[in-house]
């Protein structure tokens, strides 16, 4: 937990979030801004700051959180999607706890 924490705050409850699935785990909610018809996040409840400075030992709940996406983008009623972890100020990154961008649904998504 960090206390001013964005996400942390909606692991808590104590910012709402349109949420589609919940473990003792992990949190997927919907994001805010999707820039896609379908746009969720999938975040550990455990705050860790970004993708580099995960460890050896989040390797299982890494691996759990991208093994959700398929899952989950299905339920959302996507046949494709696309995967994004925004790494660091010069990644994009704007909120520094670790989560999963899991967006689709556009007729069509820029090559990238
Ligand atoms: P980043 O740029 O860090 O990879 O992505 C952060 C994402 O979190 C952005 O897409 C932004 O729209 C979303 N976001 C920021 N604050 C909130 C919030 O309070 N609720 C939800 N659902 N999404 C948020
Ligand atoms: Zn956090």
């Amino acid at each position: 937990m960090s206390a001013d924490c964005i996400f942390c705050k909606i692991t808590k409850a104590e910012i709402p979030s349109k949420k589609i699935f919940e473990d003792n785990e992990v949190i997927v909610f919907h994001d805010i801004h999707p820039i896609a018809p379908v746009h969720f996040l999938i975040v550990p409840k455990l705050h860790i700051e970004s993708l580099a400075s995960a460890e050896p030992s989040h390797q299982a709940l890494l691996g759990k959180m991208l093994l959700l996406a398929p899952k989950l983008a299905v339920e959302q009623g996507l046949k494709g999607f696309r995967t994004m972890i925004n790494t660091g100020r010069e990644g994009g990154q704007e909120v520094f706890h670790i989560h999963i961008h899991v967006f689709g649904g556009g007729a069509n998504l820029p090559k990238t």
